[in-house]
C-alpha cells in the first residue's frame, strides 16, 4: 500500500479545518452529528480542537455493498443527539459521488434543526454526482481507494494512522 497523506499531513488538514470551523461558528454552541463508522478518528481528533460549547452525536449510514462499490443506502439515527433548533455539522469521512452527505443532511433537515452545515475530511476528485458541496473540506485527493484514519475496505484497515491507497494488487491479494 502506498502512503497519500502521512499523520503529520492528516493532523495539519484537520488543524487547519477545525480553524475554518471556529471562524464560522464562533463561540456559538454546536451540535457535531458523525456519520459512523468511518468519521470516527477523524470525529475523535476534530473535536478536541473546537472549543466552543459542543454537544456530539452520530448516525450509522451504510450502504449494502461488498468491497468498493455501493449500494442501497439506509440510515440509522437511532443513537442520535436532539438537533431541533440547534446549529448542526455534520462531519465524515470522504466526499465521492456524494450521495451520502447529501441523503444525511436531507434526513437531518426533517428535524428542524436552525442550521446544517457539513464538513470532510477527503473530497475525491471528478467523483461528484450530485448538485452539492461541503461547507468544508481537509483534502482533496485523486480518484483511488483510500483507506487508513477510519477508512476501511472489508472492515479493515481502520486503524491505520495514515491514509494509504488500496492498489487493485492489495484487493486481489485480500481476497482469501
Ligand atoms: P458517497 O456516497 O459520497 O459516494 O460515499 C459514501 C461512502 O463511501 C463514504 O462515506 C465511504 O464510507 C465510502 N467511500 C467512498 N470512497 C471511498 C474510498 O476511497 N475508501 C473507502 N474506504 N471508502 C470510501
Ligand atoms: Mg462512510
Amino acid at each position: 500500500m502506498r502512503t497519500l497523506l502521512s499523520e503529520k499531513e492528516l493532523q495539519a488538514g484537520v488543524a487547519q479545518m477545525a480553524v475554518e470551523i471556529i471562524a464560522a461558528y464562533g463561540e456559538r454552541p454546536l451540535t457535531i452529528v458523525g456519520v459512523l463508522t468511518g468519521s470516527v478518528v477523524l470525529l475523535a481528533d476534530l473535536i478536541r480542537l473546537l472549543d466552543m460549547p459542543l454537544r456530539v452525536g452520530v448516525l450509522q449510514a451504510s450502504s449494502y455493498r461488498s468491497g468498493t462499490t455501493r449500494g442501497q443506502l439506509t440510515i440509522n439515527s437511532e443513537m442520535m443527539l436532539n438537533v431541533a433548533e440547534r446549529d448542526v455539522l455534520v462531519v465524515d469521512d470522504i466526499f465521492d459521488t456524494g450521495h451520502t452527505l447529501v441523503e444525511v443532511v436531507a434526513k437531518l433537515k426533517e428535524l428542524s434543526p436552525s442550521s446544517v452545515k457539513t464538513a470532510v475530511l477527503l473530497r475525491k476528485h471528478g467523483r461528484q454526482e450530485v448538485d452539492f458541496s461541503p461547507d468544508f473540506v481537509a483534502f482533496e485527493i485523486p480518484d483511488e481507494f483510500v483507506v487508513g484514519y477510519g477508512l476501511d475496505y472489508a472492515d479493515q484497515y481502520r486503524n491505520l494512522p495514515h491514509l494509504a491507497v488500496l492498489e487493485p494488487e492489495d484487493l486481489a491479494n485480500n481476497r482469501s
